[in-house]
């Protein structure tokens, strides 16, 4: 062993839980720090640039930071090639750049509103044509893909939770030579890989739970290791608009990784307890939680995840007002959009214009943390209480 090559840090079959320790990690070379350095700087030494090509050129291009983040969403996610985005829609919009000028693009009818209003916007400007389908819906889907470019899904989906048959659309996509992205924002890639169940491209909004403490955004693709062409065009991409993400940001969401396993479980756990309590409560009109044996997304999830996420969907019995009145009566549940963090927060997503029509007014997105259960219980209870009066 010399000073540089460092031994492998881990056994090349790991669980996902232990690489969510050790994936990005520096190797163990003396004195080396045990995590990986912020890399500030806007540029790289060309010193011996005519004697070969340099790998980072400019701060635009690369940085050591993003790298180690990279190398470990790719092993998250199973062995692919990651890319750092300066969001999750920064991710979003490259892979809508991935469809030719006219081209067609499938989404969720319910998607995220965020990557809802970019087709729609595209659509309007004559870019691309984004058409919506019931993504659980397997046969709607594969009728969409005739002459598509690109399906891009989310499973399960913002808000509504939706789960799609995963393997069954990648085999559909790639029969009709459609490029299938899957947004893994909610699942992680501790309970789904897709591109294990055959997807081409994986995107995330890291500023969710692989992030996790509500204190930063950034987003991210992966694709598989032999996707070089892909992978290169979505660098591009993110060279080209500046897409990129600051190191700092890059350095806390490699942190946040490091507890992703804990806190995927501890929240998961606690959003199966308050799925189950919540579908007997009187202000409730109805649950979505694929963890309900009854939600329409529980065989599916169980075959295709390794365990059912911390968002529910909540309705609640009184429409709109009702579920306001929730969100404005809650002490320890945080009111405030997004999710994934630690704290447990809700919303109701139809207080924005921009949500899909196809949701609930009533709809309340619950994003469970890893607070104690009991006390989750007790605050939700008693606004739901008050709501009813
Ligand atoms: C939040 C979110 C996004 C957008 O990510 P930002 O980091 O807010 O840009 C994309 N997809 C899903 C599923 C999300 O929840």
């Amino acid at each position: 062993m010399t000073a540089t090559d460092p031994p492998d840090q881990h056994p090349a079959s790991v669980s996902p839980a232990t690489l969510a320790v050790t994936a990005g990690r520096p190797g163990y070379r003396a004195d080396d720090p045990v995590t990986a350095p912020v890399v500030l700087t806007s540029t790289y030494v060309a010193r011996d640039a005519q004697t070969g090509p340099l790998d980072r050129v400019y701060g635009r291009w690369d940085n050591p930071t993003w790298q180690a983040l990279e190398d470990a969403l790719a092993e998250l996610e199973g062995g692919g090639r990651a890319l750092g985005f300066a969001s999750g829609m920064g991710a979003v919009s490259a892979v809508f750049d991935l469809v030719p000028v006219g081209g067609r693009i499938v989404l969720p009818r319910a998607a995220y509103s965020g990557t809802a209003s970019l087709g729609a916007e595209l659509t309007a400007s004559g870019r691309l044509t984004a058409v919506e389908v019931e993504v659980a819906d397997t046969d709607a889907v594969v009728a969409a893909l005739d002459g598509a470019d690109v399906l891009l899904v989310e499973s399960p989906t913002n808000p509504m939770l939706e789960v799609a048959d995963l393997p069954a659309l990648a085999a559909a996509a790639r029969a009709a030579g459609v490029l299938f992205a899957v947004d893994n924002t909610f699942a992680t890639p501790l309970l789904q890989r897709p591109l294990e169940l055959g997807a081409d491209v994986v995107l995330h909004s890291a500023t969710k739970y692989l992030g996790g403490h509500s204190d930063v955004l950034l987003g991210a693709t992966v694709v598989a290791a032999e996707s070089e062409e892909l992978h290169a065009r979505l660098h591009a991409y993110r060279t080209l608009r500046g897409a990129i993400p600051g190191p700092w940001e890059a350095w806390l969401v490699l942190r946040g990784i490091r507890t992703l396993a804990l806190r995927v479980e501890r929240a998961g756990a606690n959003a199966a307890e308050l799925a189950r309590r919540l579908t007997n409560h009187p202000a409730v009109h109805r649950v979505r939680h694929p963890s309900l044996p009854t939600d329409p997304g529980h065989a599916r999830a169980t075959a295709q995840m390794r365990g059912y996420g911390a968002i529910i969907g909540l309705e609640v019995r009184g429409g709109g007002d009702a579920a306001e009145r929730v969100a404005s009566t809650v002490r320890l549940w945080v009111p405030a959009t997004s999710l994934g963090g630690l704290e447990s927060s809700l919303e109701r997503r139809r207080r924005h214009a921009s949500e899909s029509s196809a949701v609930p007014e009533s709809l309340l997105r619950l994003s469970v943390g890893i607070e104690d259960i009991e006390d989750l219980w007790r605050d939700l209870d008693a606004a739901l209480r008050t709501s009813q009066r």
